[in-house]
């Protein structure tokens, strides 16, 4: 996998103080896309294990308050395999630290998908769908449009329904 940037702390993307990893990639396109320097998947850095290694040494800090994985497309077929290894990873190394996930593709159509390498249960919230310019709302908390959703991922896949975490406005 490749990745654009590492943000050793961020407070614009989830609760609290946290690191964030952007990759590279992505074949959505959408229009007004806040981040269009990612979709070139031959673009970035080749993510390596020192950079596995950097994120975990940088979340060592007790203010931080988990990872945050955005892109491009983290969960795109060519993305999907070494995000999940991250987010396993991150979990295994800070158990009480969460991880948010911002993708394009809808909760249900991740469920259906038989490439996602349990990737869900690594995931404590998920942002889910692509953006749409005509569903653009500034005021959105996590998300850039209305259509998308801020979903407890625990919660749902343990309920088998759509749980949200918290209302968008
Ligand atoms: S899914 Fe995200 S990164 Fe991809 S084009 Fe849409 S807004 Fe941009």
């Amino acid at each position: 996998m490749r990745y654009n940037k590492i943000r050793k702390m961020d407070i614009s993307n989830g609760e609290g103080v946290r690191v964030s990893l952007f990759v590279q990639g992505c074949e959505f396109h959408c229009k007004g896309c806040f981040n269009p320097e990612t979709w070139d998947f031959s673009k970035g850095k080749d993510f390596t294990t020192e950079d596995m290694n950097s994120i975990i040494e940088l979340a060592k800090k007790d203010y931080i308050k988990g990872l945050s994985i955005l892109g491009g497309e983290p969960l795109h077929p060519k993305n999907i395999e070494c995000v999940a290894m991250v987010a396993e990873y991150f979990k295994y190394v800070y158990p009480t630290k969460d991880i948010w996930l911002w993708t394009g593709y809808k909760y249900e159509d991740i469920l259906k998908r038989t490439d996602t390498h349990n990737i869900l249960n690594y995931i404590d919230v998920l942002i889910d769908g692509q953006f749409e310019e005509k569903n653009k709302n500034l005021k959105l908390k996590w998300a850039g449009s209305e259509n998308q959703r801020c979903i407890n991922v625990g919660k749902s896949l343990r309920e088998n329904k759509i749980i949200l975490k918290e209302k968008m406005l």
